[in-house]
Parts: structure tokens; C-alpha cells; sequence
């Protein structure tokens, strides 16, 4: 009994921290020898003295009003949000980061609070040089980000052209050689792919994308997963099963598709046989979208590193025409939209990717609305038209050029606005004009576009061309009728698609408004 009597005596005098204990008016009534070393005070000179004798001048009026809500409300805790705040003052006059915990107590309905007390200084310098190091990752980062989308951006050009030529050679070359050409367009293909991810990775990752909400209609974003990938299953002999909701969802459209593009393709890409299915099922607190398949799976103990870039599962080899940043990008978009998506899987049987949108961002689909889709496509058509080319890079042009030349149509190409304006002299009905969207400081393809229309009088057709596509279809206010956006680098059969359907819709166009304007 003794000697704990002993303990407690000298764990009083001597403890690790500096103890104080001052009163409701901030008087010292105790001070033990520890705050001797830290303060270069004797306890004794500091009894009855205010508390502000260990607190900086510069930083004592700062000090009353913290005791006055300290008293207000008393509680064990940790003075100050941030420990950089707090500094107390020796009896020299020097200063030290201070670490401080308060611990409020009565004695016969008196207040008083202990306060115990240590040398910050270390802890606040590792704090600090914490602090710069992260600021030097995060400055690495982005610069690492903003050099990939710079240079993934500049590379669509030159691909482009090449694309474009392989294209055209395919068109004109010997069978034996046609082989070789259908690889070549393999590679430039896969390359393409990679360089996509590249730019949309390094975009939402340095902070270049903001989410441009609008009013979304499930069905038309499902329906779009429908045009894109309807075929590859069938071509896979994989059924692709899809039921939407009568939902409107408040986001970006373009950032939504490309989360679910990203799971769809993925399940197609990772399954051999049997079912790719989108279903989705309204809850409680969320709309969940599920994306399911009966493919390879992902071995458990790989599943916690899916979502990191450039990761990819190596199953039995099975490493299929990815570069690892779908998921990636899946984690990123579903961080800005305020989404969740989680993947369970089991090796051999399937995989589950989970979508949940939170209540908060879903509407009922208005009474009446189209239920199944706005979005249209047209196929079959094979008419071959006039093509008027705007672009200014002269490699992509000349391809360009080319390739529709050997696709059978008849070009006129223009290196700026000011020269598309010229042949515009000669535009008829059912001519089609392609344009690149950064054509030059002063004009957009779209506004060239929208000015021939204005000379015209008429929706001339249109195709728009961008390296940066998501960007350009953020930035439009409303859809832009009779135009099609592609992406740079640009893929050859899409590009055909929708200059031979505008062409067709022309024709239509002019056989009614022959009718109707005489
Ligand atoms: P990748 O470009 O390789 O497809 P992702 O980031 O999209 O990259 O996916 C990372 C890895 O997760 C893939 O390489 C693949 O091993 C695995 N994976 C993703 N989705 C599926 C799926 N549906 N079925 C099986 N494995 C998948």
C-alpha cells in the first residue's frame, strides 16, 4: 500500500507528459516537476499564475476564448484540430509545438482542468515533411497524368493516318498480301484501344473531367449497350440478355455508358460460352445494374486487385486484347458519379459486376415516354454519296482522302474552314461533309458545320471527328440533328456506317422537302 502510495507520489512529480491543472479562471493551481524540463520553470513559479505565462504573446487572446469554450462545454480531448496550431512558450521566451490533452475534473463542485503537456517539435516535423512528401506525389502524379493524356492525345493523329492507309491498302492489294494487312489492322486496333484507355485514365485521374449532368433515360444507355455489343456476342455465340428499368438517372451520360461499356465488354471479352446479362433491379436505397456472365472468373485472391491500373489476371494465359485500365477506370467514373460497383466472382463459373446508384440520383421515367429507346440505328443501306473533307492535318487528310476514294466515294477535301467554304459552292443534296472538330484556333468542325447549314438552308449532314469526343459531347447544349460524332482514331466501319446512313436520311429528306417546297 506503501509503496503504491509511492508509485502514484512520483508518477505525480515525474510523469512522462508536464502536468498542469489550472482553474475555471485560468489561475495555475498545480504544475509537477516535468514542466522543468519542458518549460525551464520550477513548479513553485508557477503556482497562481495565469495560464497565458506558457502560451506565446502572439497567441494569447487566440488562447481565452478556446479555455472559455473549453469550460463550456469540459470533456477529456486533444487541444486543437491540427497540432501545427498549438505552440506554448518557454521561460526564455522560446517557442515549441506543443501536443496538449485536457482532462476536466470537480472537487467540491469546483472546476478544474489537468492539462498534460509535451515537445511537439519532432512530431510536427515528420508531420510536415508527410505533408511535403505527399504534396511531391501528388505533383508527380498529375504530371504524370497530364503527360500521358498529352501524349496519348498527339499519338491519335499519326495512328489515324495509318489506320486509314491500312484500310485503304486492304481495299487495293494483292490476296496473298491482304493477310498481313487484316494483322496490321489487328495490332493498329489494339492499339487504338490502349491509347483510349490511356487518355480516359490520365483525364479522370488529373481532374480534367467534371460530370455534366443531365437527365438520363436507362433504356437509352442500355439500348446503346445493345447497338455496341449485340453483335460481338452473337458473333461469340454468347447471349446477351438486357432488361432496363423505367428509370431516369441524374448524371453524365457519357461517363454512365462508359462505366457499363467497360463491365460489358469486359464480360464479353473474359467468357467463351453460354450468357452475358445487364439486369436491373430497383431497391430500397439504390437501383442496382448487375452485369453477369458465365465466362473464366477471377480466382479469389485476385479479386482485391482488379480495379488497380494496369492490372491484369493471368488465368492460364488468358490475358485478352486488355491493357488492365478498364477497371480502373470503371473505380474512377463511379468516384465522380457517386456510384459504388463491387465484383464477385467464382473461377469457372462467372463473374458479377455490381452497379449501385443511389436513390438520390434516379426518377421515374415519365407517363408516356418511349420506354424502349431514342436511339435508332440504321443499317443496311449502301448508297454511296459526295464527301466533303475538312482537315487540316495534312498525313490525315491524304488518308482520309484515299480510303473513301477506294470505298467508292467521291471526295473534295478542304485543308480549312476558309477552303470547305469554296467547294461548298458545289454541295448537293445527299453529299455528305466530314470534318475534323479542332480544325483551327478560329473555327470548330461544328461550327463550320452550322454555318454551311445557316448558307443553305438546310440540315446538310455531317461528321464529326474529335481526338477528344467525350469532351466535344459535353460541351454540345442540345443533340445536333443530321450529325454523327466519332471518335479519332477513327474506326473505318463506323465511319462508313455513318456517312453512308446520313447520306440515305439526305435522300429521304430530299424527297419530302422536295415535295414540300416545290
Ligand atoms: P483488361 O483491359 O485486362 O480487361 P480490366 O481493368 O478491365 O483490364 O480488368 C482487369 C482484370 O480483371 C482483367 O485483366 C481480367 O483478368 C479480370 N477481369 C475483369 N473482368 C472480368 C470478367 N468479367 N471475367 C473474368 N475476368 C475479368
Amino acid at each position: 500500500m506503501d509503496q503504491l502510495s509511492d508509485i502514484t507520489q512520483h508518477l505525480l512529480r515525474f510523469s512522462p507528459d508536464a502536468l498542469i491543472v489550472v482553474d475555471a479562471a485560468g489561475c495555475i493551481r498545480f504544475a509537477n516537476h516535468t514542466v522543468t524540463e519542458l518549460f525551464g520553470y520550477e513548479p513553485e513559479q508557477l503556482l497562481d499564475k495565469p495560464l497565458e505565462t506558457l502560451i506565446p504573446e502572439r497567441l494569447r487572446g487566440k488562447h481565452v476564448s478556446h479555455l472559455t469554450g473549453f469550460l463550456s462545454r469540459p470533456g477529456n480531448r486533444e487541444m486543437g484540430a491540427r497540432i501545427a496550431d498549438l505552440f506554448a512558450r518557454r521561460a526564455d521566451g522560446s517557442e515549441f509545438a506543443a501536443g496538449i490533452r485536457l482532462a476536466p475534473f470537480k472537487i467540491g463542485g469546483t472546476l478544474f482542468v489537468a492539462a498534460a503537456i509535451r515537445d511537439n517539435t519532432e512530431r510536427q516535423k515528420i508531420n510536415e515533411a508527410l505533408i511535403a512528401a505527399r504534396e511531391d506525389a501528388d505533383r508527380a502524379n498529375r504530371a504524370k497524368s497530364r503527360f500521358l493524356a498529352t501524349a496519348s492525345h498527339d499519338l491519335r493523329q499519326p495512328i489515324q493516318t495509318i489506320r486509314l492507309l491500312n484500310a485503304a491498302m486492304l481495299k487495293i492489294s494483292r490476296p496473298d498480301l491482304r493477310e498481313l494487312l487484316q494483322q496490321q489492322e489487328r495490332a493498329i486496333e489494339g492499339m487504338t484501344r490502349m491509347l483510349n484507355a490511356l487518355l480516359d485514365i490520365s483525364r479522370l485521374e488529373s481532374g480534367a473531367i467534371e460530370p455534366q449532368i443531365s437527365n438520363v433515360p436507362l433504356t437509352d444507355v442500355l439500348h446503346q449497350l445493345t447497338t455496341e455489343f449485340e453483335s460481338v456476342a452473337q458473333a461469340r455465340g454468347i447471349a446477351f440478355r438486357i432488361e432496363p428499368a423505367a428509370l431516369v438517372v441524374s448524371t453524365d451520360r457519357t461517363l454512365f455508358y462508359q462505366l457499363l461499356q467497360n463491365l460489358v465488354g469486359n464480360a464479353l471479352k473474359y467468357t467463351d460460352q453460354g450468357e452475358v446479362s445487364v439486369l436491373c433491379a430497383p431497391g430500397s436505397s439504390a437501383l442496382t445494374i448487375t452485369v453477369s456472365d458465365s465466362g473464366i472468373g477471377i480466382p479469389a485472391d485476385k479479386l482485391d486487385r482488379i480495379f488497380d491500373e494496369y492490372y491484369q489476371v493471368d488465368t492460364q494465359g488468358a490475358k485478352r486484347m486488355g491493357v488492365g485500365l478498364g477497371l480502373a477506370i470503371v473505380k474512377e467514373v463511379a468516384r465522380l458519379l457517386g456510384f459504388s460497383v463491387s465484383i464477385t466472382s467464382r473461377v469457372g463459373e462467372g463473374t458479377r459486376a455490381t452497379v449501385s446508384i443511389p436513390n438520390q440520383y434516379l426518377m421515374a421515367m415519365p407517363a408516356g415516354a418511349d420506354v424502349t429507346s431514342t436511339v435508332e440505328p440504321v443499317g443496311g443501306i449502301t448508297r454511296r454519296s459526295r464527301v466533303l473533307l475538312v482537315e487540316d492535318n495534312d498525313g490525315v487528310r491524304l488518308a482520309t482522302e484515299l480510303f473513301l476514294r477506294f470505298e467508292g466515294f467521291h471526295v473534295e477535301s478542304a485543308a480549312s474552314a476558309a477552303e470547305a467554304e469554296v467547294l461548298f459552292e458545289r454541295f448537293q443534296r445527299g453529299d455528305v461533309i466530314v470534318a475534323d472538330y479542332h480544325l483551327d484556333g478560329r473555327n470548330t468542325g461544328l461550327e463550320l458545320l452550322t454555318r454551311l447549314r445557316q448558307r443553305i438552308g438546310f440540315e446538310v449532314p455531317g461528321v464529326v471527328l474529335s481526338g477528344d469526343l467525350p469532351s466535344v459531347l459535353r460541351s454540345l447544349r442540345s443533340p445536333v440533328p443530321n450529325c454523327r460524332f466519332l471518335s479519332k482514331p477513327v474506326d473505318t466501319a463506323a465511319l462508313l456506317d455513318a456517312i453512308d446512313e446520313l447520306s440515305a436520311e439526305a435522300g429521304g429528306t430530299l424527297r419530302s422537302a422536295a415535295g414540300g417546297t416545290g
